[in-house]
């Protein structure tokens, strides 16, 4: 065996979805990470869209964007804010684009007149796929979680090249983690197993033996069950690891590492345990989250508002500058479309500050603009990301400098006054998936902004994720009136920041800040605009 080898944990879940692979995979990382392991993440999704770019929200929650502009699962926004490493496109693969792959080298007569079949040349594709960031050498341990629950149909291809792989890494170089549940029967008081012990099962009948199982449950295990889980599911009795409900996902870390999982890994896959991890960064991150001075409210003023997952990286980057300001942030969502000029001053009462969202389509932007008048002409410190800053270019425009029809022409292609429109570039584009500006791009700050002194840099990169542009034509005009252009990138002079100067915290970004924010490094903008909050607030 080559001991230089990149070793494989594979998490597979059983029983439900939903009990948290990734935050499992996230934690387990990040002992491994704390104890000297170069370590990444990567997720293998079972549906057909070639990327979830182009899914609602309601469906699958926020999409997250890497740095190379990949637009990815929101599982990948927990494995950097966990770890404090980007990901790329490599980290997440779904089932389409492995067979969009794979046809177009039929197309290209890559096969040679053989049939394609999803065994070898689908599995094949996944295997390639799985041992591409640890071919890289960059990594030491290499986590892949698959999507989805065994026993679904969709996972069966990714099932079936864990299988393959497992057998051809050989003894020692890679394990398998199985999540499950194990639910808690009120009626007859007890902890049940026999959920976990069926889908041991069903992951033995394709061929994979679970090394370690990992146990959702909101009662803690006693040793006899666990002794059971053991007997019944064919793992070592230290392999049955509890992972019991916490009041914070940034707990789950600790909670494994008193439950021995990285030990029992790095046995497994025969690696040496190095130090203790070194917490430090994050029990200092967690010190703060847990004993807050005061608490602040913030509105977050959007349209996917009824499912949390939607704002994702919003919610956990006000959990990281919150503790950075040792407050409480309290999330008040607050519905775009029902929200107007009659009801805005009784919907946003009584909040510290207000942050307008992100979003795609007409619905609920009146609602936005009239947010931002209200945060504007009351001084309560006002953030607002990629929609929220056109929402609020648009409401200067039209209340300011009197420009009624002001509007992006995503919302009216006939305004007068297209004070965000398409830059020529994406006039010409009809695909949906992967054609925005997306990914990291440069932005140079005005000396003396807000911006640069939030930064406290001249050169910044952030994520982008949008189509819709700052019209430079109305720039001059803004600027005299008062709303400047503080960030703009120096290659295409497109305006990327906006602020006001008589305002005691009023923002606007084009780029998505939310998708950098990470435990180690909460981002500058969030923790400055929660501070200006507990300013507010006194
Ligand atoms: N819909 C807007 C655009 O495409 C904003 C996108 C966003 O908020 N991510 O430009």
């Amino acid at each position: 065996m080559n001991p230089t080898q990149t070793k494989y944990i594979f998490v597979t879940g059983g029983v439900t979805s939903s009990l948290g692979k990734g935050i499992i995979a996230a934690s387990l990382a990040k002992l491994l990470q704390a104890r000297g392991y170069r370590t990444t993440i990567q997720k293998f999704d079972p549906y057909i869209n070639v990327d979830p770019g182009t899914l609602n929200p309601y469906e699958h929650g926020e999409c997250f964007v890497t740095d190379d502009g990949a637009e990815t699962d929101l599982d990948l926004g927990h494995y950097e804010r966990f770890l404090n490493v980007p990901t790329s496109q490599a980290n997440n693969v779904t089932t389409g684009r492995v067979y969009l792959s794979v046809i177009e080298k039929e197309r290209r007569g890559e096969f040679l007149g053989k049939t394609v079949q999803v065994v070898p040349h689908i599995t094949n594709e996944i295997k390639e796929r799985m041992q591409l960031l640890g071919k890289s050498g960059d990594f030491d341990i290499v986590i892949t979680e698959i999507g989805g629950t065994v026993g679904d149909i969709e996972s069966l291809p990714y099932i079936e090249s864990v299988r393959q792989l497992v057998w051809e890494l050989g003894e020692n170089n890679s394990i398998v983690i199985h999540l499950t549940l194990v639910p808690f029967l009120a009626a007859a008081g007890e902890l049940k197993t026999k959920p976990t012990q069926h889908s041991v099962k069903t992951l033995m009948e394709s061929g994979i033996k679970a090394d370690i199982l990992v146990c959702r449950t909101e009662h803690e295990l006693s040793d006899e069950l666990r002794q059971k889980l053991a007997l019944f599911c064919n793992v070592k009795r230290e392999a049955v690891i509890q992972s019991i409900d916490a009041s914070t996902i940034y707990e789950v870390p600790n909670l494994m590492l008193e439950e021995g999982l990285d030990i029992v890994a790095l046995k497994k896959l025969n690696l040496p345990k190095k130090a203790a991890p070194d917490l430090k960064t994050w029990n200092t991150f967690l010190h703060r989250l847990k004993h807050p001075k005061q608490t602040v409210n913030v509105g977050l003023v959007g349209k996917y508002v009824e499912l949390q997952d939607s704002y994702k990286s919003i919610l956990e980057a006000f959990i990281h500058a919150g503790a950075a300001n040792q407050t409480k942030v309290n999330v008040i969502s607050i519905h775009s479309e029902y929200l107007d000029e009659a009801n805005a001053a009784e919907q946003l009462q009584g909040l510290d500050g207000i942050l307008v969202a992100p979003g795609f389509g007409g619905r609920g932007i009146e609602g936005k603009i009239e947010t931002v008048r209200y945060a504007r002409e009351n001084n309560i410190p006002f953030f607002g990301i990629c929609l929220g800053m056109q929402m609020a270019v648009i409401e200067y425009a039209r209340t300011v400098l009197g420009l009624k029809d002001a509007n992006s022409t995503e919302m009216n292609e006939e305004t007068k006054h297209p004070v965000i429109s398409l830059m020529e570039e994406q006039k010409t584009i009809t695909d949906k998936g992967g054609t925005m500006r997306l990914g990291s791009w440069k932005c140079d700050l005005t000396e003396g902004s807000l911006a640069k002194e939030i930064y406290g840099k001249s050169q910044i990169q952030e994520r982008h994720r949008h189509r819709y542009e700052f019209n430079n034509e109305y720039r001059k005009q803004l600027e005299t009136a008062g709303l400047k252009a503080s960030g703009v990138n120096p290659d295409t002079g497109l305006v990327e920041i906006i602020e006001l100067e008589k305002h005691p915290f009023f923002i606007g970004v084009q780029y998505h800040p939310e998708y950098k924010s990470t435990v180690a490094n909460p981002h500058p903008i969030f923790v400055s605009f929660v501070a200006a909050m507990v300013k507010h607030k006194k």
